[in-house]
C-alpha cells in the first residue's frame, strides 16, 4: 500500500465524534474545511491523505463501535460539501460521553485506535497538518511511559528482565538503517526499550545510590526536555537561570555559609563536580596555571582518603596532576579518614617540595557510607592554608535532615562541596552541584569571554549569563527536577524521605547483626543507609576462618548476585574492599521501600545462597 509517489495515511478512528467532522473539513468552520478540501482532491488525484486521530481529552468525546470505515467514507464519499456537525456519525455520537469510571490504572478506555503502520515521523509536527497525528503518537508514548512507571512500583513485577548481552542483540533488530522506520516500529521501539530497561523505582531495587522514581521530577524531566534549552545564558534560559540561582543559594545556606552566599553550578555528576573542585583549588593557589599549564608550577598534591571515590583520581589525571599526586589517606575500621594520618602525610609531601593543595573530605563514603571526621580535617586545612573540599556527593541529602545533618558538621568550614541530589534526594538523573564558598571564583578560572554567546553589551544584567563558569559549552538543565520536587514536597518531605530510609537501614542493620549466616563487614550501627554484610551460607559456617574459606566466601555474593539477576526479583551491589574479600552493600535511597521489602531481600538472598 505505501508507495513512493503516494503519501497514504491511514485515517484510523474507531470512534467518530463531530470535533473529528470539523477538522476533516466535514464541520461549519470554511478554515478547516479548505484544508480537508485540498485534501480531498489530492485524494482524487491519487494521494491518499489520512488523519489519524485520538481523543485529546480520553474518555469524553468518542463512542466505541464507529470504525474507521466510518471517517474514510467520511472522506471519500459525499464529504465535499460542508454538512452538518454530526450527520456522518451514528446516532447518538454527538453527545459527548461521560468520562470513564473504571478503576483500571492506567485507563485504557475508549482509546481511539490510530494505524502508526503508514505513518513516518515526517508526518509529525512540523509537518503540515501534523498537529492531530502529533498529539496522538505523544499521547501513545506517553500511554507507555505511564505504564512503565505503574508498573515500576508493582512488587509483582521483576526488578529486571535479564538477558545477556548476546541474547539481547539477537533478540531484536537494534540496528540503524537508511530508510526510516513507520511510527509503529517506532512505538515498538519505545516499548522494548523498556521492556528490557532495570526498574530503578522499583521497591526491590538497591544496587546503587541513585535510586527510586518521583513522580514530580519525572514531570520536571519532561518539561526539560520540552523547553529543551542551553544553561549557557540567560538569554535563552531565563526561568532556567534564575532557578539555578535560587537553588544553588538555597543549598548553599542549608551547607551553612551566611546568607547562602558562595558560588556553584549544576553538573554533569559528582565526579565532574569534584573535578571542577580540584581545578577551583589549583586556580586559587596558581591562577597563572590557567595560561601556563601546569610546567609554570611546582608539583602539587591532593589528599582523599582510601576510601574515598575514585572520581578524585580520575580529576587527578584529567587535569594534568598525575594520579600519583593524590595521596590516600588511611581510614579506621568504620572508614572515616584518620586526621592524624592526614596532617602526617601533608608534613610528609612538604618535606618533599611538593605543594599541598587541596584536602578532599567524604561525607557518606560510596561503600561504607562513612563520615570523614570534617572538623578535624577543617582545622588542619586552615593550619597548613590548603583547600578544603567535601565531597557529600551521597551523604550531602542528610543535610535536609535535622536528625541526622550533624554527621556533617564542619561541612561550613570547606571551600568547596559536592552535593548529588540525585541520590539521596531521589531527583531524577542526573542532579549533581558543586558549591564553592569563595563567588567570582569559578568564572575568573573558566571564563573564556566567547563573543559570540557572552557579549558584554546585552541589554540585560549580565551576572545572569553564567555559562562561562562551566567547563562545558553546552549545558543541560538540571536544575528544574531539584526544585520543582522542593517546591512540591518542601524541606520537610525531602527530611521525611532521607528519615525513612535511614530508619529502615537501621532496620536492616538491627535484623542482621545477631542473625545466623550474616557477619557485618563493619561493628556498629551504620551512620548512612550503607549496611555492608556478608552472608554466610550454611556450608560456611562450621568452617574456621582461613584462606579456603575466604576464597569460599568470596564466590558466595557474585553467585547470589547472579541468581538475583536472573530471577529478576532484587538488586543489591557487592564487592570486595581492601582485604576485604566480596560482601553485599545495601544501601536504600528510594522512597518506595518499605520494611516488608527489606525482610523480602534478607529472605531472597537465604533463599538463593542456602545451597552454596
Ligand atoms: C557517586 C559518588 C560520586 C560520583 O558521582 P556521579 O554523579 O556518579 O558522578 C562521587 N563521590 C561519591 C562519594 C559518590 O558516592
Amino acid at each position: 500500500m505505501v508507495n513512493k509517489n503516494k503519501a497514504v495515511i491511514w485515517l484510523a478512528v474507531s470512534e467518530l465524534h463531530p470535533e473529528l467532522t470539523k477538522y476533516c473539513g466535514l464541520g461549519h468552520k470554511r478554515a478547516r474545511w479548505g484544508r480537508a478540501h485540498s485534501s480531498l482532491s489530492l485524494w482524487k488525484a491519487g494521494v491518499v491523505i489520512c488523519v489519524s486521530l485520538k481523543p485529546v481529552r480520553s474518555g469524553n468525546w468518542s463512542r466505541p463501535g464507529t470504525s474507521h470505515k466510518g471517517m474514510l467514507a467520511l472522506l471519500y464519499g459525499d464529504a465535499e460539501k460542508p454538512v452538518e456537525t454530526g450527520a456522518r456519525a451514528a446516532p447518538g455520537a454527538a453527545e459527548p460521553r461521560p468520562a470513564c469510571t473504571c478503576d483500571k490504572k492506567p485507563c485504557g478506555c475508549q482509546k481511539a485506535e490510530v494505524n502508526y503502520a503508514f505513518l513516518h515521523s515526517t508526518d509529525l509536527l512540523p509537518a503540515c497538518n501534523g498537529e492531530i497525528t502529533t498529539m496522538s503518537f505523544l499521547q501513545d508514548i506517553v500511554d507507555i511511559l505511564l505504564q512503565y512507571v505503574v508498573k515500576s512500583f508493582d512488587r509483582t513485577t521483576k526488578v529486571i528482565d535479564f538477558h545477556y548481552p548476546n541474547e539481547l542483540l539477537q533478540e531484536y533488530n537494534w540496528e540503524l538503517a537508511d530508510q526510516p522506520q513507520t511510527l509503529e516500529e517506532i512505538l515498538l521501539n519505545c516499548r522494548t526499550t523498556l521492556k528490557y530497561a532495570i526498574k530503578t523505582g522499583h521497591p526491590r531495587y538497591f544496587n546503587q545510590l541513585s535510586t527510586g522514581l518521583d513522580m514530580v521530577g519525572l514531570a520536571a524531566d519532561w518539561l526539560t526536555s520540552a523547553a529543551n534549552t542551553n544553561m549557557f545564558t540567560y538569554e535563552i534560559a531565563p526561568v532556567f537561570v534564575l532557578l539555578e540561582y535560587v537553588t544553588l543559594r538555597k543549598m548553599r545556606e542549608m551547607v551553612g555559609w551566611p546568607g547562602g552566599c558562595g558560588d556553584g553550578i549544576f553538573s554533569p555528576g559528582g565526579a565532574i563536580s569534584n573535578m571542577y573542585a580540584m581545578l577551583i583549588a589549583r586556580f586559587k593557589m596558581f591562577p597563572e596555571v590557567k595560561e601556563k599549564g601546569m610546567a609554570a608550577i611546582p608539583r602539587l598534591v591532593a589528599f582523599t582518603s582510601e576510601h574515598s571515590h575514585f572520581s578524585v583520581k580520575k580529576g587527578a589525571a584529567a587535569l594534568g596532576i598525575g594520579t600519583d599526586s593524590v595521596i590516600l589517606i588511611r581510614c579506621d575500621e568504620r572508614g572515616k579518614m584518620i586526621p592524624s594520618d592526614l596532617e602526617r602525610r601533608i608534613l610528609e609531601a612538604k618535606q618533599k617540595g611538593f605543594v599541598p593543595f587541596l584536602v578532599s573530605a567524604t561525607a557518606g563514603t560510596t561503600v561504607y557510607g562513612a563520615f570523614d571526621p570534617l572538623i578535624a580535617i577543617a582545622d588542619i586545612c586552615k593550619k597548613y592554608k590548603i583547600w578544603m573540599h567535601v565531597d557529600g556527593a551521597w551523604g550531602g541529602g542528610l543535610l535536609m535532615s535535622r536528625k541526622h545533618k550533624w554527621k556533617l558538621n564542619g561541612v561550613e568550614r570547606a571551600n568547596s562541596v559536592t552535593w548529588n541530589p540525585h541520590k539521596m534526594m531521589g531527583v531524577p538523573l542526573q542532579c549533581s552541584a558543586l558549591l564553592v564558598r569563595e563567588e567570582g571564583l569559578m568564572q575568573s578560572c573558566n571564563q573564556m569571554h566567547a563573543s559570540y554567546l557572552f557579549q558584554q553589551d546585552k541589554h540585560y544584567d549580565l551576572s545572569y549569563d553564567t555559562g562561562d563558569k562551566a567547563l562545558q559549552c553546552g549545558r543541560h538543565v538540571d536544575v528544574f527536577k531539584l526544585w520543582l520536587m522542593w517546591r512540591a514536597k518542601g524541606t520537610t518531605g525531602f527530611e521525611a524521605q532521607i528519615d525513612k530510609c535511614l530508619e529502615l537501614a537501621e532496620y536492616l542493620y538491627n535484623k542482621i547483626k545477631n542473625r545466623e549466616g550474616y557477619e557485618m563487614v563493619f561493628d556498629g550501627k551504620p551512620q548512612h543507609t550503607n549496611v555492608c554484610f556478608w552472608y554466610i551460607p550454611p556450608s560456611l559456617r562450621s568452617m574456621e576462618d582461613n584462606e579456603e574459606r575466604m576464597s569460599r566466601l568470596m564466590k558466595v555474593a557474585p553467585v547470589i548476585k547472579a541468581r538475583m539477576m536472573e530471577y529478576g526479583t532484587t538488586m543489591v551491589s557487592y564487592q570486595p574492599l581492601g582485604d576485604k574479600v566480596n560482601f553485599f552493600r545495601m544501601v536504600i535511597s528510594n522512597p518506595a521501600a518499605t520494611h516488608q521489602d527489606i525482610d523480602f531481600l534478607i529472605d531472597e538472598i537465604e533463599r538463593l545462597g542456602q545451597d552454596l
